[in-house]
């Protein structure tokens, strides 16, 4: 809340003329009974038709300053809303950008896509209903009571009897509602979910035959929605003709009252005229009021959840240490990292030179990607210290840090936009720089046969091979010569021969490139200068290709049944180097 109206303040002068405008419509529409009653006791009876047009016309005045105002008001409160909320949304979007890897492991991505869209909404329902009704239900509540008891105190008391039965059943019918439509969001969300990863791996569905498994489980979560939703809506339903029924009840009992005390001579016709106006528009005044707390209720839980992300306190920031130039050109030094509970990395040490290879071997969840989350900080090290260039990564500014880095991460991205836009990825790169990284990356002779860098990807680049796409993320990796290139591509999507070429051409092409590999298969690291092999976040070897071979038991293991597969891929023929 307190965020909001951070926010909020920007608009203060917009904001106090809109209610000042809104106030005085209001006010205006207060009068108008008044002067009714006033034309039909006082007026009339003096058939005087020159006062008669002139009251006429005063009334008309109320009426057009009555609704103009409110209109101009609403207007502004509407432009108030549409304003903050895309300033809000802005900052949220961009906020997201700065948070670490650990701050986003907190919130978790779905949250953070739910805060942006649904609790940006509710904040700006919330800010237009606050300056739409809330200063006018409470001027109409407390003037119209007031007015009432002016006209006829006696009258007045059916209005104590009607208002706290009507305030009843508004707040027994929203504490209900509230908690009948949280239950159908949550139940909608599950539905979403499901639909979400149902839409996913909709081929793996129709290829293991599930889509009458899967129509079926639909079915009864989309059976719960409803439910859920008839429920909300049968007692919210409820409200409208209760609410109407006792308004109804109240006015005959107000004309009922009435006419006695017409009859007594002790109030005028035109007052009772008066009066009954004055009852529907402090009833429906309740109801305003009710509807705004509820509002205020959701809007403010929203701005709660985009205040928490608003104000995360900045992570990761640079921390000053000792450089230690000369020596290795990256330094893991006694490495150990856990995310939430396990240990992901334990003691990992080594170093590389400047332009040298590295090849990271491992099952999965042995840490390799981990290992590489820790050297571009996305996350800091529990304990050890990691050094680039002499520089302990904390003590580096963030852009000059990843400036140092090309990568290509597991699960990358390629846009749907032209080759060139997807290698240059708005870095305003030359020509040459690009298709000289695509040569490296062997990207150049399948780009010709598609038309050119101004080719075009289409969604998710699906007129691209898997192969083909790689290539073209290792060519964006490349392009802006980074002093350090990092492939994540565990999973390859090239045969192994190529694969492996690729990879051994890459890395002879960029002799001053200090080149990061993770790869399952052995032949795709083989000829790197240092091979790092992990086993459940410990280092279980680290040394060239024969040292391995020679000192690591897990290594031969690895290569001993990669070597079988290559033989059975190949047909009985013994895969040679
Ligand atoms: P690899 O890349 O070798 O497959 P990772 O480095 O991705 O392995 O993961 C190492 C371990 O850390 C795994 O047990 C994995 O489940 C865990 N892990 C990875 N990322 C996270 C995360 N963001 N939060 C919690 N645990 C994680
Ligand atoms: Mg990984």
């Amino acid at each position: 809340m307190k965020t909001l109206f951070r926010y909020l303040a920007a608009y203060k002068k917009r904001i106090s003329l809109g209610l000042s405008i809104k106030s005085l419509g209001t006010i205006a529409e207060l009068v108008l009974p008044l002067i009714m009653a006033h034309m039909i006791d006082v007026v009339t009876p003096t058939e005087n038709i020159l006062a008669l047009s002139l009251w006429g016309v005063g009334m008309l005045a109320c009426a057009v300053i009555a609704w103009g105002g409110n209109v101009i008001a609403n207007r502004m409160a509407s432009r108030v809303a549409r304003d903050t909320t895309q300033r809000l949304r802005d900052d949220l979007f961009k906020k997201t950008l700065y948070l670490s890897a650990r701050q986003i492991d907190g919130v978790t991505l779905p949250s953070l896509v739910s805060r942006l869209s649904s609790d940006t909404y509710n904040v700006h329902n919330t800010i237009g209903m606050m300056q739409r009704l809330g200063i006018r239900a409470p001027i109409l509540l407390i003037g119209g009571v007031a007015l009432t008891f002016t006209i006829d105190a006696v009258l007045a008391l059916v209005l104590l009897v009607t208002v706290p039965v009507l305030t009843l059943i508004v707040i027994f019918v929203s504490s209900k509602g509230v908690g009948l439509y949280t239950r159908l969001q949550r139940s909608v969300d599950g539905m979403v979910r499901k639909v979400r990863d149902d839409y996913t791996g909709i081929r793996v569905i129709k290829a293991l035959s599930k889509t009458e498994y899967e129509s079926e489980s639909f079915r009864s979560i989309n059976n719960t929605v409803s439910g859920n939703e008839t429920k909300a809506g049968v007692t919210m339903g409820v409200t409208n003709p209760l609410m109407n029924a006792v308004l109804n009840l109240g006015m005959a009992a107000v004309i009922f009252v009435g006419a006695y005390r017409v009859a007594a001579g002790r109030v005028m016709v035109g007052e009772i005229i008066a009066f009954t106006s004055f009852f529907t528009i402090i009833l429906n005044a309740v109801i305003s009021v009710s509807r705004i707390f509820v509002n205020m209720t959701k809007g403010a839980a929203s701005a709660k959840r985009i205040g928490a992300i608003l104000d995360m306190p900045a992570d990761l920031l640079p921390v000053p240490t000792e450089d230690e130039k000369g020596g290795a050109y990256i330094r893991f030094e006694n490495v150990s990292f856990s995310y939430e509970g396990a240990p992901a990395l334990q003691n990992v040490d080594f170093s590389l030179k400047r332009g040298q290879s590295l090849g990271i071997l491992g099952a999965t969840g042995s840490g390799k990607s981990t290992l590489i989350s820790l050297l571009m900080r996305f996350y800091d090290v529990d304990s050890g210290r990691i050094l680039i260039d002499g520089k302990d990564v904390r003590s580096y500014d963030d852009a000059e840090l990843r400036e140092k880095f090309g990568v290509v991460f597991q699960n990358d991205f390629l846009m749907a936009a032209s080759v060139r836009e997807n290698i240059d990825f708005e870095r305003g790169l030359s020509d040459a720089a690009i298709e000289r990284a695509a040569e490296y990356a062997k990207a150049d002779a399948f780009i010709e046969e598609h038309g050119g860098y101004e080719s075009l990807l289409t969604a998710r680049g699906a007129n691209f091979s898997g192969g083909q796409k790689q290539r073209l993320l290792i060519a964006r990796a490349l392009a802006a010569s980074p002093e350090i290139l990092v492939l994540d591509d565990s999973s390859s999507a090239l045969d192994y021969r190529t694969d492996a070429s690729l990879r051994k051409a890459l890395v002879e092409n960029l002799a001053d490139t200090t080149v990061i590999m993770i790869a399952q298969r052995i032949s795709s690291v083989r000829f790197a200068d240092k091979i790092l092999v992990l086993d459940g976040g410990r280092v279980a070897g680290l040394g060239s290709d024969e040292e391995l071979m020679q000192s690591c038991a897990l290594y031969r293991a690895i290569y001993a049944s990669q070597h079988e597969d290559a033989v059975a891929e190949r047909g009985g023929d013994a895969y040679a180097e």
